[in-house]
């Protein structure tokens, strides 16, 4: 974990650590930023300003993802397998896409307009199995 964040060029602060940690640890889950700090404040102290900080810098240097959930963000380790989530919109629990039909839209769309293509986000939303059959 050190390794990775000093090849990117990151320093391999505590905080950082425990963050990928963490994200690496919900196996695909994606966590919200008041997750982790509730995570990792008992452990670390860490305070809720550093865990934005941290989540940015790692997000700039793409070792986190960050996704878009109605207005909110919440991240997940950067893969080398891209994905999306789909999302429960009763109980908020996620579940990993694994094949994205974007690609080729992105390559199209760049040589249409010149643009290099860096990234996308796809939000999907429905209702999950148990909360289905609550009712
Ligand atoms: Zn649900
Ligand atoms: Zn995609």
């Amino acid at each position: 974990m050190e390794q990775r964040l000093r090849e990117s060029g990151l320093k391999a602060t505590r905080q950082r650590v425990a963050i990928l940690r963490c994200l690496e640890q919900a196996g695909g889950e994606a966590l919200t930023a008041e997750e982790l700090f509730e995570q990792l404040n008992p452990t670390t102290g860490v305070d809720r300003s550093t865990v934005y900080r941290c989540l940015e810098a790692l997000e700039n240097h793409h070792l986190v993802e960050r996704m878009e959930h109605r207005g909110g963000a919440c991240y997940c380790i950067a893969g080398k397998n891209h994905r999306h989530l789909l999302m429960c919109v009763r109980c908020h629990k996620t579940v990993p896409i694994h094949s994205c039909p974007l690609h080729a839209m992105e390559e199209s769309i760049g040589k249409d307009t010149g643009f290099v293509m860096l990234s996308h986000t796809l939000e999907m939303t429905g209702i999950c199995p148990d909360c289905a059959a609550k009712k």
